[in-house]
């Protein structure tokens, strides 16, 4: 086909798309370069272009799996959003579907049930589809995704392998749709500045890192993430990939091993599938360690940076609201943001700009290659190098 879909990413496209993603924040805040994180959505020359969305002002969402994520922060963010609107659900569950076509005056013809999925290839009212599904369930919803030519967002962790995330990076190439993962942080301004301080080495260069997410896991133990094939892991994949995520953007690298530990078991009816609690340092070419912990069994939120000539520490660091960041300066004062709304509104942009997603499918499968690498070091006791 003779017309160029922007996300055909050739180099030059590509460096441009960087530059000019890397300018500055709503804030002002220069948006430092994410380094080897970075590495946009590459598309093939071939064909089958998505949508076209040259066009229009706003694109269309369409939620897959009205859960948790999706009820209590994206759809009510999607009611704050600019560049993009709630625009279709997919759900099995036919009361849900009623309730949100209600609540959010969704058109009949824009709700799918999980077999009538593929179908929305044929409504130019979707133009991305986000994968709000356990773990194990994103690489076939995306797959599904791209082959019905529409752009993706896929929540955290991407995959529960690494196969698995290539194939979904593949698909989207191969339809020329782009990819991009949930990663709010990187629109978070507390975060931003936090790569700033890190990657410009404001403070001199990094002497070490330390990073922790945790939460204490209650109710039922019956739940997707307690479960192996669904969730791939258990806090390492939910909320260990914040830490992963926070030590890559603090500096601006790919960390080259890994040693790791599981903590104890001291809940059995809850963590007989997935582990309690991990630790794990990941080494940097440079010499640079970042020290990280992540639990289901007690509460932890922080990012933290030493350097030569000062530190900062963002506490809580990944919450969806009430980031609170301190430098050896003092306190940060940056506004509470919905981090979702400016999640997807700086997709759809770079979407409808035919630019790189400042979040692309290639992070996700940087760090599901980390958390294989982290799993591997923790069964075998053994320093695990990473390779890309
Ligand atoms: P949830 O359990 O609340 O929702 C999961 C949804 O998937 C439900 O609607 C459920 O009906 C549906 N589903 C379909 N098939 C299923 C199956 N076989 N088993 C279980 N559920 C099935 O989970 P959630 O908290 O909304 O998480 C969904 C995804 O979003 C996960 O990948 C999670 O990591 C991610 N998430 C991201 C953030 C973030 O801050 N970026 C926050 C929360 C969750």
């Amino acid at each position: 086909m003779g017309k160029e879909s922007p996300f055909n990413n050739n180099r030059r496209k590509f460096i441009k798309g960087v530059s000019l993603a890397l300018g500055t924040t709503a804030l002002g805040i220069p948006l430092v370069s994410l380094g080897s994180c970075q590495s946009g959505n590459s598309a093939n020359t071939e064909e089958q272009p998505g949508q076209d969305t040259s066009q229009k002002k706003k694109l269309g969402i369409a939620l897959v799996g009205l859960g948790n994520y999706s009820t209590e922060q994206l759809a009510p963010a999607l009611q704050e959003t600019e560049n993009c609107y709630l625009a279709g659900i997919v759900t099995g569950t036919p009361s849900k579907a009623k309730e949100w076509k209600n609540k959010y005056n969704i058109p009949e013809k824009n709700i799918y049930s999980y077999e009538t999925f593929d179908q929305i290839k044929d409504n130019p009212d979707i133009d991305i589809i986000y994968i709000v599904l356990p773990n194990g369930m994103h690489a076939e919803y995306t797959i599904r995704a791209a082959q019905a030519g529409k752009h993706v967002i896929s929540e955290k962790p991407m995959a529960t392998s690494v196969e698995d995330a290539q194939r979904m990076i593949e698909a989207c190439k191969q339809n020329n749709v782009s990819l991009s993962i949930g990663y709010r942080l990187h629109f978070e301004p507390h975060n931003q500045r936090v790569m700033e301080l890190g990657q410009q080495q404001v403070y001199g260069k990094i002497n070490k890192i330390e990073a922790a997410d945790s939460f204490v896991f209650g109710g039922s133990p019956d739940k997707w993430r307690l479960d192996k094939q669904l969730a791939g892991g258990g806090p390492l994949m939910d909320l260990g990939v914040y830490c992963v995520q926070g030590a890559c953007y603090t500096t601006g690298q790919k960390p080259v091993a890994v040693t790791a530990k599981f903590g104890e078991v001291t809940r059995p009816e809850y963590f007989d599938e997935v582990e309690q609690s991990i630790s794990w340092q990941l080494e940097f070419s440079d010499g640079v360690v970042a020290d990280c912990t992540s639990s289901y069994n007690e509460s932890a939120g922080k990012l933290r940076g030493e350097a030569e000539n000062g530190w900062w520490e963002l506490d809580p660091a990944y919450s969806y609201s009430g980031i609170k960041g301190e430098t050896s300066e003092g306190e940060m004062d940056f506004p509470q943001v919905n981090q979702q709304a400016r999640q997807m509104d700086g997709i759809a942009q770079s979407i409808m700009d035919g630019k790189a997603s400042r979040v692309p499918g290639e992070m996700g499968l940087r760090d599901v290659k980390i958390l294989m690498a982290i799993y591997e070091a923790a069964q075998t006791g053994k320093r695990v190098e990473i390779s890309y």
